[in-house]
C-alpha cells in the first residue's frame, strides 16, 4: 500500500477498490496509466489480478522475486502475478479445496505468458523430490511443444495461441507437483491452410523447414525453403524478425524427449507435418475428358508414403465424392471442390494430430500410483485457463461466433462465482448483504443454447435436414424463430424496412460486451465433423488412432461442430465450478507491440470488454476493503497506546479498541467474525496517513 498522498498521486492506487471515484471509468483507466508509467503493470480490483503487457523485460520474475511473494499475504505487497499464484498454492494447501486460475484478455494481451509465469513459480518454489522433478519437467516441456503445435504469428501477436487450454495441475499433500492434465479447446484449422497478409501458418512447420536435419528433410521430400509451400506463404511473411525458426525447432526436439515421445512417434508425427505441406502443394486440373485430376505426381507420391496409405485410393478420395457411407459408388469433383476436398483433409489431419499430441501429453503428465506411496485422493489441483477473449473483426464468422459464445460462458461463471462469493464471504461473517444490481448475460447463453429453440439447435436441426444446407434458409429459420429476441438482430426492421448496419448475410448479437455481426458464409454450413475414410487405412500409427473405421461406416450423422463445442464449454464450465476461482485480467496497452506506449482509447474498450467497471461496482457494493482482524491489528496497532506494543485480549476487540481510538464511525466499518470490513477507502487513506506521520 502506497502510504503518502504524493506517492499515492504518482503511482495510483494498487487496488481499485481503494478509488475514491470508483464508478468513474476516466478514474479507473488514470489510475491504470499512472501506474503503467511507473512499469507498475499490476493492480488489482479486490482478489482479481489487473496485468497490462510492459512488452518488454520488466526483471521482475527472478527467483528472488519469487521468495519475496512466499507466504506473503495479499495486501502486504504490491500486486503480482506471483502474489495470485502463491495465495492460490496456499488456499489449496490449507483450505484443501481445489482451485483455478482464469486468465482472459484479447490477442496479444499477456495470457500466455502470465499461465507460464504462475507454471514457472510453482516449478521453482514447490518442494520436489527426484521422481517429481520429472513430472515438473514435463510439465513445463509441455508448453513449447503445444505452442509449437497450436500457436503462430499473427497481426496482433507474433506467439499467438490459437487454441483454448485449460491446464490442472495436480499437487500431493506435501504441495508438490504430481500430475497434470491439459485440455484443449477449438484449434483454428482454417490456418492450415490460409492465413491472411502478414500472418503465419503454425510456428511447428517453419520449424521444421529451417531446423530439421538435411536427411530428415530429404526423407520427408521437403526442402529447406518455406517459399516452396503453398500452406506457408498465404500471409506473405514466412519470416518474422522476433522468432527464431531454428533455435525452437531445437527447443521442441528436446521437449518431445522430456515428455517421453519414442523415435516412431516423433517419426509419424513429422510424416504428418510434411504430408500437410505436400498436400498444399497438390495442384489439380482437367483430363481429356474434362474430369478433375491430379496434375502433381510427385507429390501424390510423397503423400502416399508419408500418410501411409495406398496411392490409388487417396487418387481417387482428391477428385471423387463418396455418394454412400461404405463409398462403392462415386461422383466425380469439380475443381473448386477437389481444391476443397484437400484443404479438408490437410486441416483434418493437422487437427487431429493435435488432439493426438495432447492425449499423448496427459498420459505422460499423468499421476502414477506406482511411483509413490501417496493415496490419490489426498492431493489437490490448481488449474489454468488460459482462453481467448471477446473478439470483434471486420468479418467474423463461426469460429469467433464460438469464442464468443465461449466468452459469454465465462462471464455467466464470473458473475455467479463472484456474487456467490461475495455473498458467502458477508454470511460467513455474519454481515448484512446488500444485493448489487448487476447485467446477467444468462439471456444471451440461453438464446445460444437452449434446447430446442437456441441458436445450435437451429443449426443442428438445418444440418440435419434431408438436401444441402443453405445459409439462406438458416438464416431464416433463425429470423423465424429468434426475431424479436432483445439480443439478435438482421438486416430486417419491424416495420418492413432494412437496418442497413446488418448485412443481408448477417445476423447480430448484442453481447455482453458489445454488438458483434457475424456473417453466414458456409461456414456455419459446414459443420459436418471432417472424417476421410481413406485416411482410416493409414499405417501412420497416430493416424490410425485419430481416425477410426466406425466413424465412417455409421450411418449416424455426426455431431456439429457447434454442438460439440457446446458440449465441451459445459464441461469446462462444471470443471471450473467445482473450484474455487481466482482471476487475471490481461490488458494490451496499444496495438503496435511497443513498450511504454499507452493508447487509451484500446484500454477503454478492453475495459469494457473483460467487465472490469461491472467488477469493480460488485466488489465495492458493500464494503471496499476487508482485512483479517491479526493482519490489521499488527499493521496499525501502534496508533493506539491501548494495542501497543501488544493486545493481549480477543483480536476483535483489539480491532474494536483500535478503531475506537482512530475515531471510526459507526457506518463506516463492520467487525465481522474473523475480520473488520470498511466501507470508505478514505477511512483507510486516513489511517495508512497517521501512520507516515
Ligand atoms: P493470444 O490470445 O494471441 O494467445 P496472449 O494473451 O496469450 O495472446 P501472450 O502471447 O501471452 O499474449 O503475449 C504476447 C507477447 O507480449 C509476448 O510474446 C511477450 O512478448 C509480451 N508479453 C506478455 N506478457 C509479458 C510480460 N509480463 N512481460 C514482458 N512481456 C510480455
Ligand atoms: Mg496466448
Amino acid at each position: 500500500m502506497e502510504s503518502t498522498l504524493t506517492a499515492r498521486d504518482r503511482v495510483g492506487v494498487q487496488d481499485f477498490v481503494l478509488l475514491e471515484n470508483y464508478t468513474s471509468e476516466a478514474a479507473f483507466i488514470e489510475n491504470l496509466r499512472r501506474r503503467f508509467g511507473e512499469k507498475l503493470i499490476y493492480t488489482y480490483i479486490g482478489s482479481v489480478l489487473v496485468s497490462v503487457n510492459p512488452y518488454k523485460d520488466l526483471e521482475i520474475y527472478s527467483k528472488a522475486h519469487m521468495e519475496r511473494y512466499r507466504g506473503v499475504s495479499f495486501y502486504e505487497i504490491s500486486p503480482h502475478i506471483y502474489a495470485v499464484s502463491d495465495n492460490t498454492y496456499r488456499a489449496m494447501r490449507t483450505e484443501r479445496r481445489d482451485q483455478c486460475i482464469l486468465i482472459s484478455g484479447e490477442s496479444g494481451a499477456g495470457k500466455t505468458e502470465a499461465s507460464k509465469k504462475i507454471l514457472q513459480y510453482y516449478a521453482t518454489t514447490c518442494p520436489v523430490t527426484d521422481h517429481m522433478s520429472t513430472i515438473r519437467d514435463r510439465l513445463l516441456q509441455s508448453n513449447p511443444v503445444l505452442e509449437a503445435f497450436g500457436n503462430a504469428k499473427t497481426l496482433r501477436n507474433d506467439n499467438s495461441s490459437r487454441f483454448g487450454k485449460y491446464m490442472d495441475v495436480q499437487f500431493d499433500f506435501r504441495g508438490a507437483p504430481i500430475g497434470g492434465h491439459i485440455l484443449n479447446y477449438l484449434l483454428e484449422k482454417s490456418r492450415v491452410v490460409h492465413q491472411n497478409h502478414g500472418e503465419r501458418n503454425f510456428h511447428i512447420f517453419y520449424q521444421l523447414l529451417e531446423g530439421g536435419e538435411q536427411d530428415q528433410l530429404s526423407k520427408l521430400g521437403l526442402e529447406r525453403n518455406a517459399q516452396k509451400y503453398h500452406y506457408l506463404v498465404k500471409g506473405c511473411c514466412p519470416r518474422v524478425s522476433s522468432i527464431n525458426d531454428k533455435s525452437d525447432w531445437k527447443t521442441v526436439r528436446k521437449a518431445l524427449t522430456v515428455i517421453g515421445f519414442h523415435e516412431e512417434e516423433v517419426e509419424d508425427l513429422l510424416n504428418i507435418i510434411a504430408s500437410v505441406l505436400h498436400l498444399g502443394n497438390t495442384q489439380f486440373g482437367e483430363g481429356e475428358d474434362g474430369e478433375t485430376q491430379i496434375t502433381t505426381e510427385p507429390q501424390l507420391t510423397y503423400l502416399s508414403k508419408l500418410l501411409g496409405v495406398d496411392g490409388p485410393a487417396l487418387r481417387e478420395a482428391l477428385t471423387h465424392k463418396k455418394l454412400t457411407a461404405k463409398g462403392e459408388e462415386v461422383s466425380p469433383l469439380s475443381f473448386e471442390q477437389a481444391v476443397a476436398a484437400r484443404d479438408a483433409l490437410a486441416k483434418a489431419v493437422y487437427g487431429r494430430a493435435f488432439t493426438w499430441l495432447v492425449a499423448k501429453i496427459n498420459q505422460s503428465l499423468a499421476f502414477k500410483v506406482s511411483h509413490t506411496s501417496i493415496m490419490i485422493g489426498s492431493s489437490s489441483v490448481i488449474g489454468l485457463l488460459d482462453i481467448y477473449g471477446f473478439e470483434v473483426f471486420q468479418h467474423n464468422s463461426f469460429e469467433q461466433f464460438c469464442i464468443n459464445y465461449c466468452n459469454e460462458k465465462l462471464q455467466q461463471l464470473f458473475i455467479k462465482l463472484t456474487l456467490k462469493s461475495e455473498q458467502e464471504e458477508y454470511e460467513a461473517e455474519g454481515i448484512t448483504w446488500e444485493p448489487v444490481k448487476y447485467f446477467d448475460n444468462k439471456i444471451i447463453c440461453d438464446l445460444v443454447e437452449e434446447k430446442h429453440k437456441g441458436f445450435i439447435s437451429i443449426l443442428d436441426e438445418e444440418c440435419l435436414r434431408p438436401g444441402e444446407p443453405s445459409d439462406i434458409s438458416f438464416l431464416e429459420k433463425l429470423e423465424d424463430t429468434l426475431g424479436g429476441h432483445a439480443h439478435f438482430v438482421t438486416h430486417k426492421l419491424a416495420n418492413g424496412k432494412t437496418r442497413k448496419a446488418v448485412g443481408r448475410e448477417e445476423f447480430r448479437l448484442i453481447h455482453y460486451a458489445g454488438e458483434v455481426n457475424y456473417t453466414v458464409n458456409g461456414e456455419l454450413a459446414n459443420q459436418s465433423v471432417n472424417s476421410t475414410a481413406v485416411i482410416c487405412q493409414s499405417d501412420n500409427q497416430i493416424l490410425s488412432q485419430c481416425f477410426n473405421r466406425e466413424e465412417v461406416t455409421t450411418q449416424k450423422r455426426p455431431e456439429t461442430a457447434a454442438t460439440q463445442f457446446k458440449n465441451s464449454l459445459a464441461k469446462l464450465i462444471e470443471i471450473l465450478m467445482s473450484k474455487e476461482p481466482s482471476y487475471v485480467r490481461c490488458i494490451k496497452p496499444n496495438d503496435a507491440k511497443q513498450s511504454g506506449r499507452f493508447d487509451e482509447a484500446l484500454v477503454r474498450h478492453q475495459v469494457k470488454y473483460l467487465g472490469l467497471m461491472e467488477n469493480l461496482r460488485v466488489r465495492r457494493a458493500g464494503f471496499a476493503y476487508r482485512r483479517r482482524y491479526e493482519a490489521f491489528l499488527q499493521r496499525y496497532k501502534s496508533l493506539c497506546p491501548g494495542t501497543w506494543p501488544n493486545w493481549q485480549g480477543r483480536l476483535a476487540d483489539g480491532v474494536a479498541t483500535l478503531v475506537q481510538h482512530l475515531g471510526y464511525k459507526p457506518e463506516e466499518y463492520k467487525l465481522g467474525k474473523t475480520k473488520i470490513f470498511i466501507r470508505f477507502p478514505k477511512t483507510l487513506f486516513t489511517t495508512e496517513d497517521a501512520l507516515e506521520a
